[in-house]
């Protein structure tokens, strides 16, 4: 069987370097079945065809065949917890459709207890469980581990996967950012310990995170962790009032990395406005925030409603 493989946000963004991990399953799945797998190109029949696509905004291809099989969250007409049949899911990864990924990537965990008003994840993949463990999913060739858990501290097998990794030798990042709330000073203490291939990442997506946040911050620079390792998300919804705030609140800690992201969700029909990406690329993005309030941005830019 010759098995077309399409990637769609690897087709639109030229740059992107981020590994599909259900296409490397799937390709994992084939090869151990004798079959032929490539990318697939439009000019060439296959006897099958698999089409992921992460991100609702990605362009749909319209010269896939009508019988490829479609998977991933961008695709809306593709049920949201959708998952790769078991034989497939338990393949390790076919990492050599990707060659430029120098990291292993994967889950511990899946699923998580919260229900975010702005997030797919507990009806993609319901509640928080064990999945993997970290040996299950690293690589010989290097010493990179990237895990795209939702709420690792949230499952008590996540946490335990984490401790043990001190001095294995692997360096990590945990690319969804963590709850702050769950950090203790247990917690805290093994973050400190953890080696990190960069960041360490926590999500400041509402007012009520503040606090955590703050208090994660002080117990790991406490343990000796430097400000500059600590990356915090912000989510962005049209109440540009609730991102400043958390802005104004955290940018004291000055070498802290803030990262704005602007809600975005096509399928709830949640597009961001001109405000909102302006706040993520230029105030946020672009550095201003750490001159100046967003009000004053924003008077200063002429634009948006900043009050006098
Ligand atoms: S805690 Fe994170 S993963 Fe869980 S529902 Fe909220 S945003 Fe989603």
């Amino acid at each position: 069987m010759i098995v077309g493989l399409h990637d769609a946000e690897k087709e639109h963004f030229k740059t992107k370097t981020f590994p599909n991990l259900a296409l490397m399953k799937i390709s994992a799945w084939h090869k151990a079945h004798g079959d032929l797998v490539e990318w697939w190109n439009p000019l060439y029949k296959y006897d099958r065809v698999y089409s992921s696509k992460v991100f609702d905004f990605t362009p749909t291809d319209p010269y896939l065949p009508e019988d490829a099989i479609r998977g991933g969250t961008g695709y809306r007409d593709v049920p949201m917890d959708q998952e790769l049949p078991r034989e497939m899911d338990d393949m390790f990864p076919d990492y050599s459709i990707y060659p430029e990924c120098d990291y292993a990537i994967g889950y511990i965990t899946r699923g998580c207890p919260n229900r975010c008003r702005w997030c797919v994840v507990p009806r993609k993949e319901g509640k928080i469980r064990p999945y993997r463990t970290w040996r299950e999913i690293v690589r010989q060739d290097t010493d990179k581990l990237v895990l795209m858990d939702n709420n690792i501290l949230a499952c008590e097998h996540g946490i335990q996967q984490l401790e043990s990794l001190i001095g294995s030798g692997y360096r990590i990042d945990l690319n969804q950012g963590m709850d702050a709330r769950l950090v203790d000073g247990r917690i805290a203490e093994m973050l400190s310990q953890i080696q990190w291939i960069r960041f360490i990442r926590f999500s400041c997506d509402q007012r009520a995170q503040i606090d955590p946040v703050r208090r994660a911050v002080e117990l790991l620079t406490e343990r000796g962790v430097k400000p500059y390792r600590i990356f915090i998300y912000l989510l962005v919804t049209a109440d540009l009032a609730d991102a400043s705030e958390r802005v104004e609140a955290l940018k004291g800690y000055k070498a802290i990395n803030l990262y704005a992201q602007a809600e975005r969700n096509e399928r709830l029909g949640i597009t961001p406005n001109t405000t909102q990406l302006e706040f993520q690329q230029r105030y946020v993005y672009g550095g201003s925030y750490r001159n100046e309030t967003w009000n004053d941005y924003c008077m200063r830019r002429g634009f948006c409603g900043g009050k006098k």
